[in-house]
């Protein structure tokens, strides 16, 4: 709850007028408690989970991209898509929805903070950089740990039920999964932690992140190719297709993991040998696995 009961009183506290930003949060959060504040977290992921992966499902059900898609024989409905859907909404609800509740008092004691002033520009992005190098490194190793003979066959063998994953099947996974998961989202914010608003900004990214490298469709001209070390869908799509016998590409976001561990091996082999035989059938983009 902001401490001030006016947007003039906020601004004499802080000695200098609000942004813009800052009266639409002061609007939004000044008789909302920090507890009702942090409970929007789940609406975030609701509304993002639902929305973003929809223009893939406009792609996979036109056709129109299909000299893009990374595993062109296989092909799905939109009651497949839906089925997927409702399956993660319900581990949503469940699992985090859960978690949620959990998680407040460490997120209380770590100091993530909702009041004002917003923080500036810079510390978000710092911040964000941040999240997303501890993310990506911490979740390599619980993944490759998923990828034991037991981790696998008790718990990671869900979410590897897609050979050829969608956008919705980027959090599909059994509910131990979304569980130990959460320990590198929440390690980033917990080394270095902010605003919420930055919180939600940062699930927000990273859900879209795995949304895009689970569409199962490659655009040679995404934004997210000028990342530097970034995966993208070719890189976790192979790791899909090759399935539970992969010891390759477990990294989440970037490829340096992989590359420094050497478990893109097998990933650079078969990449060299698509390059070949590309260029004795002189065959043009589209057929990638077959
Ligand atoms: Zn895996
Ligand atoms: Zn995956």
């Amino acid at each position: 709850m902001i401490p001030y009961p006016t947007v003039q009183d906020a601004s004499v506290a802080l000695g200098r007028n609000l942004t813009w930003f800052e009266t639409v949060w002061f609007d939004y959060s000044a008789t909302k408690s920090d507890f009702h504040v942090y409970c929007h977290t789940i609406l975030v992921l609701f509304l993002v989970f639902s929305l973003a992966p929809l223009p893939f499902v406009f792609v996979e059900l036109t056709g129109w991209f299909e000299r893009f898609k990374i595993q062109p024989k296989v092909k799905y409905s939109l009651s497949d898509m839906f089925r997927c859907y409702k399956d993660v909404m319900k581990l949503f609800v469940l699992v985090v929805g859960t978690l949620q509740f959990v998680t407040y008092p460490s997120i209380q004691m770590v100091g993530i903070r909702s009041g004002l002033p917003l923080p500036s520009l810079m510390e978000i992005v710092a911040q964000l950089v941040v999240y997303f190098l501890i993310e990506d490194y911490t979740n390599y190793w619980i993944h490759r740990w998923l990828h034991c003979k037991w981790g696998f066959e008790k718990i990671h063998r869900v979410h590897h039920e897609y050979t050829s994953p969608i956008g919705y099947a980027s959090p599909y996974a059994h509910w131990a999964e979304v569980l130990l998961l959460g320990i590198p989202t929440f390690l980033g914010p917990a080394i270095a932690p902010g605003h919420i608003m930055t919180f939600w900004l940062w699930i927000s990214l990273r859900q879209m992140e795995a949304i895009e490298t689970h569409s199962g469709y490659d655009f040679p001209r995404a934004l997210t190719k000028l990342i530097p070390f970034y995966g993208g869908a070719e890189y976790h799509d192979y790791h899909h297709y090759v399935g539970g016998q992969s010891q390759s590409n477990f990294a989440s976001v970037f490829t340096y993991c992989d590359y420094i561990y050497g478990t893109d091996k097998g990933y650079r082999v078969h990449k060299k040998l698509l390059q070949q035989i590309k260029e004795e059938t002189e065959e043009k983009g589209g057929k990638k696995y077959d």
